[in-house]
């Protein structure tokens, strides 16, 4: 898609540095990372969201994500990871094709979730139920 950056990086137009690509997906490091080796795992296509991409194509970008999940933890000997998808402006979604992140994790490198909190009486039981009608 046109002035999509992330088709820009696929069509190589912006360089990257290129993690893991196979038909359908593209992995390249985050520019920013939490710690390095942070990498976003994007489709070849251009999708914007959750609700933009189908069944099909997001089955594809999550073999991909394993796939490179993988590979960092391995190859870059982190003891885990946290997979992440910013899905929308409000929830941090800056660039809009689809991207999961794949952030790698060790002991002590400081990295926090984000906060939690504590429902009230009967709230829960009232989220279940308009999920539910
Ligand atoms: P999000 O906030 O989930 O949309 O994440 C977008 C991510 O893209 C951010 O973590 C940025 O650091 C990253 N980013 C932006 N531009 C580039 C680029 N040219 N190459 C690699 N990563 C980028
Ligand atoms: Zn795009």
């Amino acid at each position: 898609m046109e002035n999509c950056l992330f088709c820009k990086i696929i069509a190589g137009e912006i360089p990257s540095y290129k993690v893991y690509k196979d038909e359908n997906v593209l992995a390249f490091l985050d520019i920013a990372p939490c710690n390095p080796g942070h990498t976003l795992v994007i489709p070849k296509k251009h999708f914007q969201n959750m609700e933009d991409i189908s069944e099909e194509e997001l089955t594809k970008l999550i073999l991909g994500v394993k796939r490179v999940g993988n590979l960092i933890k391995n190859k870059l000997g982190y003891q885990g990871y946290n997979i992440m998808e910013n899905n929308d402006p409000v929830a941090g979604q800056i660039v809009p094709h689809i991207h999961w992140h794949i952030i790698p994790r060790q002991d002590g490198d400081g990295i926090e979730l984000w906060p939690q909190s504590k429902y009230e009486e009967g709230e829960a039981e009232e989220i279940i139920k308009q999920i539910n009608t």
